[in-house]
């Protein structure tokens, strides 16, 4: 048999992305999912001015997008209050995470991320060759001091955190971050993923302001402005970095059809709104739903809430699992956190009330039925 010539690192990698996506779900289950709650879509849509802002850029996909990205690159400075050259976008947060493991992870390089981190960072991060060090979450926060001292025992080149976080939807304000960058080591970067940051109390985020040149924020239109199938996203990093990106992103990825979407939606802050404060009252639904069950909810400052199972641990990660299945099995796509103790709980995307109201159905009678339910109905 030829053997390829795949280097070392690759050979040693898995042959496996880090989601199984809703889709593959439908195609075994043979049917599309009733309620699509499971990867904190935003089922609200983007700005119809968005739509519209595509449909015309649809007639002129013949043609390359701008590699520079120059008028939302543009509109972004404007729009954060921050020079342009501080801004880089790119093929959504999960495209930007390659670039950004790629400037600073070669094979050995020490990063940190707490334990359940989003596995796209894992995936990108050992894709370069990391040796990942993970700390536990601290009654479901992101421990800041934590990882800042895990930075310092291991000298890590990135410190990756997601804020408000995914999966808990837990938030730590501007002053927690500050401390945390000054506690940090003078050469480890803070990788701050903020893909949720537009559902969190506006007053809190740390200031677009501070230029640490340690710092890098990752924010998208994926989430709040509804256009994850059109992979955009940015970086607000210090000029230097956002430069040194140039080395290594992919310089036509992203479409002109993503990038007309982005300017429209970004122009829209009225729909914006709207939206925030619809996912906000879905997680009060969300809220109700499991108070209705006797169940506590995680606080959240995102577009999903953790439900807690509640009881032992270890035997709510059971139950967490086979609720997801059996969720699944009815037509109701939601996930679980991966990682223990966190994995207690079901993640629920903010949905329509018709969304919710399916899996409210769906959840009460899967957690009357108990653990026996699949085996009974399978
Ligand atoms: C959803 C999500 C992303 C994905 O962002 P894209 O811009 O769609 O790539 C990144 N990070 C976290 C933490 C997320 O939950």
């Amino acid at each position: 048999m030829t053997r390829l010539p795949f280097t070392p690192l690759v050979a040693s990698l898995p042959s496996s992305v880090p989601f199984v996506g809703p889709e593959a779900h439908e195609r075994a289950l043979g049917r599309p999912f009733k309620a699509r709650l499971g990867a904190n879509e935003s089922v609200f849509g983007p700005s119809p001015r968005a739509i519209e802002a595509m449909r015309t850029a649809a007639g002129g996909v013949w043609m390359y997008g701008d590699p520079e990205n120059h008028d939302l690159r543009e509109a972004l400075a404007a729009h954060c209050a921050v020079a342009a050259e501080r801004i880089q976008i790119g093929e959504g947060i999960d495209g930007l995470l390659q670039v950004v493991t790629r400037l600073f992870i070669a094979e050995g390089t020490p990063v940190v991320a707490s334990a359940g981190a989003y596995p796209t960072f894992l995936y990108h991060a050992h894709g370069c060759g990391a040796v990942l060090h993970s700390v536990p979450l601290h009654d479901d926060f992101e421990d800041l001091p934590a990882l800042a001292q895990a930075a310092h025992e291991t000298g890590a080149a990135l410190a990756y955190l997601v804020n408000p976080n995914n999966p808990m939807g837990t938030f730590h304000s501007a002053e927690a971050l500050s401390a945390f960058l000054a506690a940090l080591p003078s050469d480890t970067v803070a990788l701050v993923d903020e893909a949720y940051v537009e559902f969190a109390p506006e007053r809190d985020v740390l200031p677009l302001a501070v230029d640490d040149p340690r710092l890098i924020r990752l924010r998208t239109f994926a989430k709040a402005y509804g256009l994850a199938g059109a992979r955009i996203g940015y970086a607000i990093a210090s000029a230097e970095v956002a430069t040194a990106m140039n080395k290594v992103r992919n310089h036509f990825g992203v479409n002109r059809i993503a990038q007309a979407g982005a300017l429209a939606a970004l122009g829209d802050q009225d729909y914006l709104a709207a939206v925030v404060e619809k996912v906000a009252s879905a997680r009060q639904s969300i809220e109700a739903i499991a108070a209705s069950h006797r169940l506590a909810a995680v606080p959240s400052a995102a577009n999903f809430v953790a439900i807690d199972l509640g009881g032992d641990p270890e035997a709510a990660a059971a139950q967490s699992h086979e609720v997801v299945a059996t969720l699944a099995e009815r037509g109701i796509f939601v996930r679980r956190p991966f990682a223990a103790p966190q994995n207690r709980c079901v993640r629920v995307s903010a949905g329509t009330a018709e969304d919710l109201a399916v899996f409210a159905d769906a959840f009460g009678e899967v957690l009357t039925a108990g653990p026996r339910l699949r085996a009974a109905t399978s």
